[in-house]
């Protein structure tokens, strides 16, 4: 029983975009952070092995459309445009957008944004706030705003002077201002909650996810992941 159990267990491709600690980044060339254990915990409780797969942000709901892989467990916020095109679990965090800047920065938001450098990861929530609310209303020349395949390289822009400033999800802000030379100087209150998504239709595998993520909260495990990584 237990070898045909391993034989016929389905492994579940999951992409993530590996720059956004606590949720998901590489330690000695490990997949980890509070995604990734949440994850392998779902796995665990619904039967199936999992494999990683990192991309930048804006590749995992192509690539989940296309079949290259069966999950994106990337702090993705639930919103209406992706949910047109992806299915997503319940909701298991909440976030808003914080601005970090350099910490001997000067920055400050009461001045018109015009004049600063803005990094953002393409296709993200933080790169949708800015376009709507600072390039769309003329408040921050298009050329001002940067858009990065990954954080890391905006991370590195901004401790370059490259840019002036970040704009992304309050909790991974809040840990790059603990563990780099950065800031938080402003919280924009967006209300976001994220999912892990599949792709639509895929009811077997959502259902499967849904149950273990009731589980997880059900009996306090989740407890245990937000305790070692927050
Ligand atoms: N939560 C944000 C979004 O969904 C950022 C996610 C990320 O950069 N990994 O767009």
């Amino acid at each position: 029983l237990l070898i045909s159990f391993v034989l016929f267990a389905r492994t579940v491709t999951v992409g993530t975009s590996a720059d956004f600690p606590p949720f998901e980044y590489i330690e000695n060339g490990q997949f980890v952070g509070f995604d990734m254990d949440l994850m392998r915990e779902i796995a665990k409780i619904a039967g199936f092995e999992l494999k990683f797969v990192d991309m930048s942000f804006d590749s995992l709901i192509p690539a989940l459309r296309a079949g290259q892989i069966d999950v994106a467990a990337a702090a993705m916020t639930i919103t209406e445009e992706r949910k047109k095109v992806v299915d997503f679990s319940m909701p298991y965090w909440s976030a808003d957008q914080s601005i970090i800047v350099k910490a001997d920065s000067d920055f400050t938001i009461t001045v018109l944004f015009g004049k600063y450098r803005i990094g953002v990861q393409t296709g993200t929530t933080g790169d949708l706030w800015c376009t709507e609310n600072l390039v769309q209303k003329g408040l921050l020349p298009e050329r001002n705003l940067k858009r990065y395949d990954t954080f890391i390289l905006a991370l590195s822009d901004l401790l370059n002077g490259n840019i002036d400033a970040i704009v992304l999800d309050s909790p991974v802000a809040n840990r790059f201002a603990a563990t780099k030379p950065v800031k938080v100087v402003g919280i924009i209150v967006t209300g976001e909650q994220y999912g892990i998504a599949v792709r639509k239709g895929n009811k077997e595998l959502l259902d499967k996810i849904n149950q273990a993520l009731k589980t997880l909260i059900e009996t306090g495990k989740i407890n245990e992941l937000i305790d070692k990584y927050f």
